[in-house]
């Protein structure tokens, strides 16, 4: 739903300004349409209908992964592909993965979205129709920022969707949002905004290795980076989660382990969780299961919490990584609800 849209129609309608917080309240609660808000009148019911359509965006496919993860790919009205991942969880979780941007302008190596074409930042209200979509089909409690796209250059519109999540059922504190580092952003969410969590997607310590698998490295060197990052965390009072992808011969050595938990100072200050790679095209492979779990106990041995990250809808190329519209990187061509396989990886514990 175009919100602002909705404003102005309403406005140029002569409605009351409460009619637009009543077509909200109907949407945050799982309407498909305009027809079950039945304390509009039924004029103003038909007027909507034929002016406004109830979501920005175009529902072109939904895939459905043997592990019940679902990815939806949309169109928005000017035909930017986007994608969003559904994963349900035994304990009641329903995370969303959503997207911020279609396409991402930053060209991390190990990552799919980065190989199709950026289109553009995503508005607050294509965010939030990607969280309607699902809602739809019942509840969800947890968002995280992993989809397409870099969130923190994408801020304004980010900060506007997280306020609006509650209202569907996703609490601030269920909110991840996830960067490549993106300083600028990183500092203003220490102080503007709901108090969302915040991951950092690091993946090297030692800064040849990070900027060779992402080059925003170069911009924002990582001592800036986590000086940031601890700055947000005395502000917000809350820990950083530490996403570290894990790749074989590139930076899951032992000790890299150790570079990366003196880097991580104070421990408390971070949780790190370690992401199992996601096959993408390219040179890259992922670690083995005996290499992760090595790396991760030299972690704990130096006293810095880490957990190894479940994958979740890769025969749908729909985990972490594998976004890219149908473009390289996904598994298939397109393909109905439960047919076809893919990949996704899951949240923050
Ligand atoms: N631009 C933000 C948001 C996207 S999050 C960020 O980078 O944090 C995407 C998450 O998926 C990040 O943790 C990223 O490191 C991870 N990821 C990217 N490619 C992956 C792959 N091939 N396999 C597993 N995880 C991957």
């Amino acid at each position: 739903m175009d919100l602002r849209a909705l404003d102005n129609l309403l406005a140029e309608r002569g409605e009351p300004a409460f009619r637009s917080k009543q077509v909200w309240e109907w949407l945050a609660r799982g309407a498909a349409s305009y027809e079950e808000m039945t304390n509009l009148p039924a004029a103003l019911r038909e007027a909507l209908a034929a002016e406004l359509p109830i979501s920005t965006l175009e529902l072109e496919r939904e895939v459905v992964s043997e592990d019940g993860t679902r990815k939806a790919l949309f169109a928005t009205a000017d035909g930017r592909p986007l994608e969003t991942v559904l994963m349900s969880y035994r304990d009641g979780r329903r995370s969303i993965c959503v997207s911020s941007q279609s396409g991402c302008p930053l060209t991390c190596a190990f990552c799919a979205t980065g190989r199709m074409a950026f289109g553009r930042n995503l508005t607050a209200s294509e965010i939030v129709d990607q969280a309607l979509h699902f809602r739809r089909r019942g509840e969800v409690n947890h968002c995280v920022f992993m989809g397409m796209g870099e969130p923190l250059m994408n801020l304004d519109a980010v900060i506007e969707a997280c306020e609006r999540l509650p209202d569907v059922g996703i609490a601030t504190s269920h909110t991840t949002v996830s960067t490549v580092g993106w300083v600028p952003g990183i500092e203003r969410l220490a102080t503007d905004g709901p108090r969302v969590r915040l991951a950092l997607s690091l993946h090297s310590a030692e800064p040849d290795v990070r900027s060779s698998l992402m080059p925003v490295n170069d911009r924002y060197p990582l001592d800036e980076v986590l000086q940031a990052c601890l700055r947000w965390r005395e502000a917000r009072g809350k820990r950083v989660y530490i996403e570290y992808l894990m790749l074989a011969g590139v930076n899951d050595g032992p000790d890299q382990a150790l570079v990366l938990a003196e880097a991580l100072k104070p421990h408390e200050a971070f949780k790190v969780n370690l992401i199992p790679f996601n096959p993408t095209p390219g040179e890259l492979t992922g670690s083995s299961p005996n290499q992760i779990a090595a790396f991760r106990s030299v972690l704990q041995r130096s006293g810095l919490p880490t957990t190894v990250r479940l994958t979740r809808g890769r025969d749908i190329a729909a985990a972490c990584g594998q976004l890219a519209a149908g473009g390289p990187g996904t598994a298939g061509s397109a393909s109905s609800i439960g047919s076809r396989p893919a990949a996704a990886s899951p949240p923050l514990p």
